[in-house]
C-alpha cells in the first residue's frame, strides 16, 4: 500500500520503519524542516521501559493542590479560558484511583516490556548510533514514606516480570558516587538495572538514514492542513503544495493531531503537557552521573549521553498546562537550572546549558492512542505521553501489524482510541 506518515518524530518514524519492513510504499511529511523536531528533539533521553506508572496516581491531587501555590512546583497549570484544558483535567482526576492506576501499570509495562524488545530488535538489523546504552536508572527519594509507596509500586510491577530493587542511602552512594552532594537529603531509591539511555533526536535522524536506503520517501517544510477524504474513507491530505494521495494515512502528529481530527468531529484526549530540558557539554574534569538518574522530589531527569566523540548531561523536567506554545518562561529554566545544578554540582559546567522547551502530547490516563481512528483509511499512533521515546518501537509495531491484519504481540484494546474496545472497524469512535 502507499502510505502517508504525518510527523516525523519518535512515533511517526518508528511506525514509518515498521511499515516499510512490512513491504509498504511510506512517505513521512512534517512541517518541520528535519526529523525530530518537536517533541521529540531534547527529551529526557530515557527508554525507561520499566518506569512507565502514569502521573494520575492515587494522591496526586492533594499534591497538586500544594504544587499550584508554589511557584518552583514540578507542576503548574496556566488556568485558560480553553474547554480542552479543564476537560483533560477533569479525566485526568477521574483517572486517578488505586484501581486505574495498577490497570494502568499493568498495561503500560506490558507495553515497555514489547517496546525494548522492538528496540533491541532495530538495534540488532540497522547500526544506529543514538548515544544509546543500557547503563540503568536510580529513582531516588528524599520522603520516607514516596520511598515506601514506591517500594509498594515495585512490587506490583514484580509481578509483571520489572526487575528492580530497594536501596538504602549507602548502596545509592556506591552505585552512584555523584550522589554525594545529596547524601544529606537522601531516603534510598529504586533501582532498575535493564534501563536505557539514548538521544531521541539523533534516533529519528538515524531512522531516516536507513528509511531513505530502504526507499521511503520524507516531505519536509509540509504542513498538512487537512484530510482527503473519498467516500468517507481517508484517502490522502491536502497540503499548502496540494493534495497527495495514498490508500492509507498514519497520523503521528504529537500534540497537534488533534487539530486534524476536530473538523472530522473526532475528538482526541490529547492536552500539551508542556516540559523543559537543559542539555551540557561534559568535559574529562566534570563528574557526571554514571547512570540515568530521576530525583523524584524535583520530578527531574538526568541522562548522561556519550557517544565516541563527545559525552553531554541531559536535564529534563516539569509539567506546565499552559497551552499549545513550547515557550521557554525564563523563570521555569531558571528553576529547573537551579535545582538541577543542586543536585550534581560537579557534573558540568552550569552556565553552558542548552535549554529547550517541548510539548508532551498526554492523554489522561497515560496510555498512547493506536489503531483507528473512525475514518476507515486513517490510522493513529498518538498520545505518547511522557513516554513516547520508550513507547514509540512499540506503538509503531502494533500499528503497523493492526494495518496488516496480522496478530498482534499484545493486547491493544487498552491503546485503542475508546479505551477497551477491540481494533475492528465497527468499533471505531464515532463522530
Ligand atoms: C521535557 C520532556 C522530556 C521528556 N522525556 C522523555 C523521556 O525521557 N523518555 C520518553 O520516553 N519520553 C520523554 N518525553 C516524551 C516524548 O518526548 C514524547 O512522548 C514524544 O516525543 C512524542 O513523539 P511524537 O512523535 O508523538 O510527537 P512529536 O515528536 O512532537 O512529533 C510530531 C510531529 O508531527 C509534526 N506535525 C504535527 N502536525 C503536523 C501537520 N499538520 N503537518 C505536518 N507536520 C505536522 C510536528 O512538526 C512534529 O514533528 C519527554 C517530553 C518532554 C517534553
Amino acid at each position: 500500500m502507499r502510505i502517508l506518515v504525518i510527523g516525523a518524530g519518535v512515533a511517526g518514524m518508528t511506525a514509518a520503519y515498521s511499515l516499510v519492513q512490512s513491504g509498504h510504499q511510506v512517505t513521512v511529511l512534517d512541517r518541520e524542516p528535519q526529523p525530530g523536531n518537536g517533541a521529540s528533539f531534547a527529551n529526557g533521553a530515557q527508554l525507561s521501559y520499566s518506569y512507565v506508572a502514569p502521573l494520575a496516581a492515587p494522591g496526586v491531587a492533594t499534591k497538586a493542590l500544594g504544587w499550584l501555590l508554589d511557584p518552583e512546583a514540578p507542576l503548574r497549570v496556566q488556568a485558560r479560558l480553553e474547554p480542552a484544558q479543564w476537560r483533560w483535567l477533569l479525566e485526568f482526576l477521574r483517572c486517578c484511583t488505586a484501581e486505574r492506576f495498577a490497570a494502568t501499570t499493568v498495561e503500560l509495562l506490558a507495553l515497555g516490556a514489547y517496546s525494548r524488545r522492538m528496540v533491541h530488535r532495530l538495534m540488532q538489523r540497522e547500526a544506529l548510533e543514538f548515544a544509546w546504552a543500557m547503563n540503568g536508572k536510580l529513582v531516588v527519594y528524599r520522603d520516607p514514606a514516596e520511598l515506601a509507596a514506591a517500594a509498594r509500586v515495585v512490587r506490583l510491577q514484580a509481578e509483571h516480570g520489572a526487575e528492580q530493587e530497594v536501596l538504602d542511602v549507602g548502596q545509592c552512594l556506591t552505585l552512584e558516587p555523584a550522589l554525594e552532594g545529596m547524601r544529606g537529603v537522601l531516603a534510598g531509591g529504586i533501582h532498575t538495572p535493564s534501563e536505557e539511555v539514548g538521544d531521541a533526536h539523533r534516533f529519528c535522524r538515524e531512522l531516516q538514514r536507513v528509511l531513505l536506503a530502504q526507499g521511503a520517501g520524507f516531505r519536509f517544510g509540509c504542513q498538512v492542513q487537512g484530510l482527503l477524504l473519498r467516500g468517507g474513507q481517508a484517502r490522502g491530505v491536502v497540503t499548502a503544495e496540494g493534495p497527495l494521495e495514498a490508500d492509507a494515512v498514519v497520523l503521528a502528529g504529537g500534540a497537534a493531531a488533534v487539530h486534524l481530527l476536530r473538523p472530522h468531529g473526532i475528538r482526541l484526549p490529547i492536552y500539551p503537557l508542556r516540559g523543559y530540558s537543559l542539555t551540557l557539554p561534559v568535559e574529562p574534569w566534570h563528574s557526571p552521573p554514571r547512570i540515568s538518574i530521576t530525583d523524584s522530589h524535583h520530578k527531574l531527569v538526568f541522562a548522561p549521553l556519550r557517544d565516541r566523540a563527545s559525552q553531554q548531561l541531559r536535564v529534563a523536567g516539569m509539567v506546565d498546562l499552559a497551552g499549545e506554545e513550547a515557550a521557554q518562561p525564563a523563570r521555569r529554566l531558571a528553576t529547573l537550572a537551579r535545582q538541577a545544578a543542586a543536585a550534581f554540582p560537579a557534573a558540568a559546567d552550569w552556565s553552558r546549558a542548552t535549554s529547550w522547551a517541548g510539548l508532551r502530547p498526554a492523554t489522561p490516563d497515560g496510555k498512547p492512542i493506536v489503531g483507528l481512528s473512525g475514518i476507515p483509511g486513517l490510522w493513529l499512533n498518538v498520545g505518547h505521553g511522557a513516554l513516547g521515546f520508550t513507547l514509540a518501537p512499540a506503538t509503531g509495531q502494533l500499528l503497523a501489524d493492526m494495518i496488516d491484519n496480522q496478530e498482534l504481540a499484545l493486547d491493544a484494546a487498552p491503546f485503542a482510541l475508546r479505551r477497551g474496545t477491540a481494533i475492528a472497524p465497527a468499533m471505531a469512535t464515532p463522530a
